[in-house]
């Protein structure tokens, strides 16, 4: 049921972070597993950690947030690949301010990688995962649940993406595609390394709310990722899933 062998996955942003703990997920259940980054250094050397662990990786240097190099993306994954069945829109990025403080430039920025980038990713594959049925795993966050001071375009983006994960969920359950939103709680990565040096206090405050008591790791999205590429999940579309050790119900 978990079974991965003979899929193609696409990861975006998967050359670290909760996108490289979901690669390793998809690897070790037998998907190929194809990483999209901008650090193509980056990206090949997390491919071929996957590779030195007993997977099948590939890595693809791409900008999502540009239409022209997303298109490109894809042709290239499927000149390489010949097809694709798992594809997650995992590529994200923050700008910390009070929303009186955040330009129109910096709001762009966080909404294009976090949100049009996975408009743009889907739109591409669309017909690639039309020809044999595939999934669609969208990234969202506690902050697609509740509001932050200091995410204001992080927030849009990320409340933004479940909804956008419903409209095509809806759109294309007749082309056997399912689309489901992930929202992590407080996970350990660069991203957040530099949330606990900007937001005083986030560190404390995140380990007494959580009451699994800690951070999560990379490694706690994996099963998660497992589950949604896998025909385990046929009759789950339009979820919008936390994976946060409780803090969204405490
Ligand atoms: P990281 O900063 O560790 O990883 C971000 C990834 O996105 C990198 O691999 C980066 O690769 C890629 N990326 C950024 N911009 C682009 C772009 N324009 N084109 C292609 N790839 C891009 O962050 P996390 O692992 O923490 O975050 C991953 C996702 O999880 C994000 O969507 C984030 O919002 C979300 N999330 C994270 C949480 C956490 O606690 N860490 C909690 C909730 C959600 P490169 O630089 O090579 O392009």
């Amino acid at each position: 049921m978990f079974d991965l062998t003979g899929k193609i996955a696409l990861v975006t942003g998967g050359n670290g972070g909760i996108g490289l703990g979901m690669a390793q997920g998809l690897a070790s259940a037998g998907a190929l597993v194809v990483i999209a980054g901008r650090n193509a250094e980056k990206s090949n050397q997390a491919a071929h950690a996957l590779r030195i662990a007993g997977g099948h990786a590939d890595a693809i240097e791409a900008d999502v947030t540009d239409e022209g190099l997303v298109q490109q993306l894809f042709d290239e994954l499927e000149r390489r690949h010949g097809r694709l069945d798992i594809l997650v829109n995992n590529a994200g990025t923050t700008v910390r301010k009070h929303p009186d403080q955040l330009d129109l430039h910096e709001w762009r920025y966080v909404m294009d990688t976090n949100l049009t980038s996975a408009f743009l990713c889907c739109k591409a594959a669309h017909q690639l995962l039309k020809r044999q049925g595939g999934k669609v795993i969208n990234i969202g966050s506690m902050m697609s649940i509740f509001g932050a001071p200091y995410a204001a375009a992080y927030g849009a983006s990320k409340g933004g993406i479940v909804q956008f994960t419903r409209s095509i969920a809806t759109a294309w359950a007749s082309d056997n595609i399912q689309a489901n939103a992930v929202l992590p709680g407080w996970i350990d990565t660069e991203l957040t390394q530099g949330a606990r040096e900007q937001v005083p206090g986030l560190n404390e405050r995140v380990l007494a709310r959580t009451p699994a008591g800690r951070w999560g790791a990379p490694s706690d999205l994996a099963g998660i990722a497992v589950f949604l590429a896998s025909s385990a999940s046929d009759f789950v579309t339009g979820a919008a899933i936390p994976v946060d050790g409780g803090y969204s119900i405490s």
